[in-house]
């Protein structure tokens, strides 16, 4: 369980007040002379020490993620994007970050721009969060006129300018190339890597493309120092971490753990429990749509962080975990995330564009009750097909959900197509 004391997000659900001054009060911007001065090589080497991982899905460590910008040349800018596309269903943290602790944000980006050599900054939020636009660009306006952005910040010699992006609601868009299209006002589909955005990103310049979390936790890391934080958690999953937990709980909420926190503790303590007791638990989908249930047979102490649920062949994702208990249909709801993935492919390349409406109709056949046995590998062939083989991770993201349904669920998958054979005339 995490200390009070450890807590980064003091303000997540807006109780203390909002606007700048609340913020210093809170200790953000305390020290940003001193951090921007001790300069580049000083943040990255703290980023990394931290063990601090990409917030956004993959996990991937953020200081070396930083350490690939090149430096600053005097022909092409360095950019930072903050992706706060956040689309993944089940997931609502960063917006919560945005509502009520946008100035962690923006520090956390005046950070990241010393680190990278980056003099723009770009925030791509989902459309759909106006409010969170709004109270983001008033957070932005604050900034400046209190001269902690624009020119010659706070004396430091550091410019940063920072513009926010209103995306148009598609989740194919929360994947860093297609987000870098559309901010560059194109249709918004991910591109063949490499190169990668280190090299060739926004307008052809070298860019990094950051979650809001990810970001907003590096102020305390540079204050608190990288082994405070690399403390914190299990090897190689280090911090805090927000996670939202919803479905079948007493209490859905966002709240901030330490990483690797127990399953049943993180959702007995903050949530109330499941609805009916931990053992009406029927399965956990761990981190957003895309990763893979878990059986409640699985949930026993589990870790909440990247490895362990790696282990049991899901994954932390956006550690959006949604709960699902004895009353719900599996095929129904999994057949859901296959809808959704179906509807968001952007078409390009043909293992998803054909491969998510196959998966499709064989789900909905087997929540008709008109599939045969047959079926099931028929659905274990074409995922095969479509994992591993297209541009971006929606691919696997369409076929992950399903292969881990049949992976624990096979029988009963069978037994209801045994009963439906039963219920079916004979041809
Ligand atoms: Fe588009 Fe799907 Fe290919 Fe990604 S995997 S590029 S969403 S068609």
């Amino acid at each position: 369980m995490l200390n009070k004391k450890d807590r980064i997000f003091n303000n997540l659900y807006g109780l203390k007040g909002n606007g700048l001054k609340t913020a210093f009060a809170l200790g953000d911007w305390s020290e940003a002379k001193d951090i921007i001065v001790k300069g580049k090589d000083w943040i990255l080497k703290q980023v990394k020490d931290s063990g601090l991982r990409g917030r956004g899905g993959a996990g991937f460590p953020s200081g070396l993620k930083w350490s690939f910008m090149p430096p600053k040349s005097e022909y092409k800018p360095n950019y930072l994007i903050v992706n706060a596309d956040e689309s993944e269903p089940g997931t609502c943290k960063d917006r919560e970050i945005i509502r009520n602790e946008p100035f962690k944000l923006l520090e956390g980006i005046l950070y990241a721009s010393v680190a990278m050599d980056v003099h723009t900054a770009y925030i791509y939020i989902r459309g759909e969060f106006y409010n969170e636009y709004l109270n983001l660009q008033r957070a932005i306006d604050e900034c400046y006129s209190n001269k902690l952005l624009g020119r010659n910040i706070l004396k430091s010699g550091h410019d940063l300018d920072i513009y926010v992006h209103r995306g148009a609601g598609a989740y194919i868009c929360g994947e860093e190339s297609a987000l870098i299209e559309s901010l560059e006002g194109k249709k918004g589909q991910p591109r063949l890597k490499p190169p990668f955005p280190a090299n060739v990103g926004l307008y052809g310049c070298p860019t990094t493309v950051s979650n809001v979390e990810t970001i907003a936790v590096v102020p305390a890391i540079l204050k608190r120092g990288a082994s405070w934080f690399a403390g914190l958690g299990n090897e190689n999953n280090t911090g805090t971490k927000l996670f939202c937990i919803s479905g079948h709980v007493n209490n859905p909420c966002t709240v901030e753990e330490e990483m690797g926190v127990d399953l049943k503790e993180l959702i007995e303590k903050h949530c109330g429990g499941v609805l009916g007791g931990w053992k009406n638990l029927k399965a956990v989908v761990p981190g957003g749509s895309s990763t893979p249930l878990v059986p409640a047979s699985l949930c026993d102490n589990l870790a909440m962080d990247f490895d362990s649920l790696k282990a049991v062949k899901s994954g932390l994702g956006t550690a959006a975990v949604i709960v699902m208990d004895k009353t719900t249909d599996l095929i129904e709801a999994i057949t859901r995330f296959s809808r959704f993935y179906n509807h968001e492919s952007c078409g390009q390349c043909t293992p998803c564009r054909e491969g998510t409406g196959w998966i499709l109709k064989i789900m909905r056949k087997l929540c008709k009750g008109a599939a045969d046995f047959e079926d099931i590998d028929k659905l274990e062939d074409i995922c095969s097909q479509v994992e591993n083989h297209t541009i971006c991770a929606l691919g696997d993201a369409a076929a992950w959900p399903v292969q881990a349904l049949i992976r624990h669920y096979r029988k009963d998958i069978e037994k209801r197509i045994s009963v439906s054979n039963l219920k079916r005339p004979a041809e």
